[in-house]
């Protein structure tokens, strides 16, 4: 049987800080080694200030993983040296004397299948490193430290993944609950890394590092069990060893150092005391925690009796589910989660446009109040929505310009009428014997009046005029 864990780090891009230092937690907007400062370079006589927001996010998280939360945490000292470390240690967590990680064990479900979490872990993130130059013979190594000292958890599970569909299923869920708690934006350049281990049936656990993005992490997984099926059905061993996946060629490659066998020497941080988190602390964090997204699918469901497969859509992301919120009353619930379900989400399909859209909850309220008072045709509906999007200028003011106001003027609708009866009087008889047949008609009058005609009252007239 094929057993993948993964090592998951991501960013708490939300917060204000870095881990100990007052610098940007957001580096990215940055100039090269402009978001630094003594602590998050390790200068001596620097000392670190543990960020209370980033410990509060943590706990959060750990709480939405179900894992166990300690009553209290301590941070240690993980002693390597490379370049994209400034203080030649990196400030983690580990679990030597009992839980004192921000999180212990803890499962999620991702469809039937358990996955069980082993721990989540509080670290600063390293610098990073750029490489220029174009041949491996000339190339120069850059460090830009912006990124070191930014906080980030490491997610740790157990090796319960079968397959990579379960690796990917696992993440898309991950993704939602982090952008759900408000402390990670998931889809920003680096914010999510991973590590994996892989073996197969009978073969060696073979370690996957650098994998730098989440779409990667499931290419990763395939390659590196279609690589050991390979060898496997071959008799030729499956050496245990570290690989490192090359974005670029989209292969895991061995690598050359022994990384597996290091002593990173960990010790207590000696400039950080233990943190209390007691049950009163954890009480209130966990009343501050947003509302969970199976407890809002479950509201939708049972509250407007909007479909599953809707509601699942609508609740796993979080800006649709709190425009929908914000929008919806008792009355047009349904409709408002088929706008944004059906138009709205096909129409801003990418975060940038996302966050560029001007739509509003008053918007969604006009559209729905008025498609269900017939103002409005559905049709009309969405092309008002993609001009809200761009505009966001009122829903009356959009229909007056476009002119997407329903004809249900009825003197209006029965000039029309009469001129299509009189243009297809074999339909007409047809109606007449066949009653059901008169949906062609509604037709016509609708293809006439691009969709604008009130289809009730066109009905209506279409009836009384054939008789
Ligand atoms: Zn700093």
């Amino acid at each position: 049987m094929t057993k993948i864990g993964l090592e998951i780090h991501c960013q708490l891009t939300n917060l204000e800080s870095k881990l100990f230092c007052s610098c940007k937690a957001n580096y990215r907007e940055f100039q090269i080694n402009e978001n630094i400062c003594p602590v998050c370079m390790g200068l001596p006589g620097s000392l670190p200030r543990l960020n209370q927001e980033a410990v509060k996010k943590g706990t959060m998280i750990a709480m939405a993983l179900n894992c166990t939360t300690p009553d209290k945490i301590a941070f240690f000292r993980k002693n390597y040296f490379y370049p994209d470390l400034p203080k030649n240690f990196q400030i983690t967590q580990l679990n030597i004397y009992g839980d004192t990680s921000i999180g212990g064990a803890g499962s999620i479900m991702v469809g039937d299948k358990k996955i069980r979490i082993t721990r989540i872990q509080l670290e600063e993130d390293p610098g990073r490193l750029i490489y220029e130059g174009s041949s491996t013979k000339n190339q120069i190594t850059l460090v830009d430290y912006n990124r070191a000292g930014t906080p980030l958890v490491e997610i740790v599970t157990e090796p319960d993944f079968e397959n990579p569909k379960q690796v990917r299923e696992f993440l898309n869920i991950l993704s939602d609950l982090l952008e759900n708690l408000a402390v990670a934006d998931p889809s920003l350049e680096g914010a999510m890394r991973a590590d994996a281990n892989v073996s197969i049936e009978g073969g060696n656990k073979v370690e996957i590092k650098n994998i730098g993005s989440f779409h990667d992490l499931e290419k990763a997984v395939h390659f590196e069990i279609t690589r050991q099926n390979s060898l496997h059905s071959r008799d030729i061993t499956i050496t245990q060893e570290t690989r490192h996946w090359d974005d670029k060629r989209k292969i895991t490659i061995s690598s050359r150092s022994k990384e597996e066998e290091l002593d990173y020497r960990y010790f207590l941080e000696g400039d950080i005391p233990w943190v209390k988190i007691d049950s009163e602390i954890q009480e209130k964090l966990k009343s501050k925690m947003p509302e969970s997204i199976s407890s809002k699918k479950e509201r939708y469901i049972s509250k407007y009796n909007i479909p599953s497969q809707v509601a699942d859509v609508l609740s796993s992301d979080k800006f649709y589910s709190d425009l929908f919120d914000e929008s919806h009353t008792e009355n047009n619930a349904k409709e408002i989660a088929n706008i944004i379900t059906t138009d709205l989400m096909g129409l801003v399909d990418t975060r940038e446009k996302l966050e560029k859209s001007k739509i509003t909850a008053t918007h969604l309220r006009d559209l729905a109040d008025s498609i269900q008072s017939g103002k409005i045709s559905r049709n009309s509906a969405k092309n008002a929505l993609y001009e809200i999007v761009k505009t966001g200028n009122d829903l009356s003011q959009v229909i007056s310009e476009l002119d997407l106001g329903n004809v249900s003027d009825e003197s209006e609708l029965t000039g029309i009428i009469r001129e299509i009866i009189s243009e297809e009087s074999q339909a007409v008889e047809q109606a007449k014997s066949n009653p059901q047949t008169i949906n062609y008609l509604v037709g016509k009058v609708m293809q006439k009046t691009k969709g604008k005609a009130d289809p009730k009252l066109t009905l209506d007239l279409l009836k009384k005029q054939i008789g």
